[in-house]
């Protein structure tokens, strides 16, 4: 199979994401259990947004056209109150906070600090005049009673857990997540808890993979560590197979024990690609085993055992997938839209250097403020280097044709 480009290979990944035909299984949750949870369901507008006129300040509700001489103060409201008193009329005022209900007969709320105010009477600062409508969100100015807010297939994050608790949504209906199965291949490894001998190296794929699916919201199972046999590996992920997501790392590089390929292959796998111009991550495998009388379609990664690889080949490739699989982008018309990477934009805040060729990510810093975003790489001992990712907040990209950036040049960043 041919080597693709990094835009090919995450578009062959769309274009899969796209073609889902089913959504996940749907549960139903409180509204305090929803946070980064996927959304099953339209959600409406209860009730006009605002459902009266808003002051949206503590001010006085007035006629705009009696703004120039002193208007006689009736009474005052708050926020959850309602004028019991007679319709506001030409000359008066009344005083309305912040979030109370304009009195009817005002079309304008001037804010407190433009009027001098005694008990009975207000007068504008000189210099303040009021438009009509001033301050005045009219009722349903948000939304109107039955208005779609949400649309299925939206995680759900802070705003949108506030705006379901606006519509009295104290249940929501969200997507199952996703199981993901995570397994390490490599006669080298052992567990985090087992003490490796001299040429062992502990299994920190496995962990970082599962914090990442959490993450993005499936639910990581991580399996024993498979041996580099034919027969282990086989029998593996035979039992890998009730997850809708496999994540593999190690063995796909073509090495003498890589039997990856090989024991999918015995299931049935397609695959789309086995290779990337990337740069950490090249060997990446992306391929599907197609449903049987038992299971599921399952989506099969292989990504590459060099914990830096495995990452970046997991936030690039699989992330965008798990977060599909968890029905993000379904929408209400069945049309699915494909979650991407998250990239942002730096400026480079030293000139870096490599060989073209491949889209490279490195690790690398990201420190943004308000004055805008810079990054540098970390530097790094190549893709086995877990320190340099630690350090790192992110990975600039370095296009494939490209041989130095220039410090202050423009860079895309891939977010982690
Ligand atoms: P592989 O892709 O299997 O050829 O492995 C490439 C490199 O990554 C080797 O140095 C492995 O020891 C290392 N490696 C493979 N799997 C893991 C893992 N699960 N955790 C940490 N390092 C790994
Ligand atoms: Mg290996």
């Amino acid at each position: 199979m041919p080597l693709l480009s990094c835009s090919e290979a995450l578009q062959t990944i769309a274009s899969k994401m796209q073609a889902l035909s089913t959504l996940p299984a749907t549960e139903t949750i409180t509204l305090g259990q929803a946070h980064g949870r996927v959304l099953a369901q339209a959600v409406s507008a209860d009730r006009d947004q605002p459902p009266f006129p808003r002051s949206p300040r503590d001010g006085y509700a007035l006629r705009a056209a009696d703004a120039g001489s002193p208007l006689a103060l009736l009474g005052g409201i708050r926020a959850g109150e309602q004028w019991a008193g007679k319709p506001l009329e030409q000359g008066e005022t009344i005083e309305a906070m912040t979030g109370a209900p304009v009195p009817s007969g005002a079309d304008a709320v001037v804010m407190l600090e433009h009027v001098a105010a005694d008990a009975a009477t207000v007068t504008l600062q000189p210099g303040r005049s009021a438009k009509a409508g001033e301050n005045i969100v009219p009722q349903g100015a948000e939304a109107h009673a039955g208005d779609l807010l949400l649309q299925p297939g939206t995680r759900l994050g802070p705003a949108e857990i506030a705006l379901l608790a606006s519509v009295g949504a104290a249940n929501v209906t969200v997507f199952a997540r996703p199981a993901v199965a995570i397994l390490s291949t490599g006669d080298e490894l052992v567990a985090v808890d087992e003490t490796p001998g001299p040429m062992q190296i502990r299994n920190s794929n496995a962990h970082g993979l599962a914090a990442m699916v959490e993450m993005i919201g499936g639910e990581p199972h991580i399996l024993p560590i498979a041996a580099d046999t034919r027969e282990a590996l086989h029998a593996a992920i035979a039992a890998a197979r009730g997850a809708q997501m496999l994540l593999l790392s190690g063995g796909v590089s073509a090495g003498k024990y890589d039997f990856v390929e090989d024991a999918l292959l015995a299931l049935g796998a397609e695959f789309y690609f086995t290779g990337v111009a990337i740069q950490p991550g090249k060997p990446a495998v992306f391929g599907r085993i197609p449903a049987d009388g038992t299971h599921d379609e399952q989506w099969v990664f292989g990504l590459p055992g060099n914990p830096v690889s495995t990452q970046v080949t997991a936030l690039l490739f699989a992330m965008p997938m798990l977060r599909a699989l968890g029905g993000e982008g379904a929408g209400a018309s069945g049309e699915r839209t494909a979650p991407g990477s998250f990239f942002a934009e730096a400026r480079l805040s030293e000139a870096v250097e490599v060989r073209p060729g491949l889209t490279r990510f490195l690790p690398a810093l990201l420190l943004s403020s308000l004055a805008g975003a810079t990054v540098r790489p970390t530097g790094w001992q190549g893709s086995g280097d877990l320190n340099a990712n630690a350090r790192a907040n992110c990975y600039l990209v370095v296009p494939p044709e490209a041989s130095r950036m220039e410090q202050g040049a423009a860079a895309t960043v891939l977010l982690r």
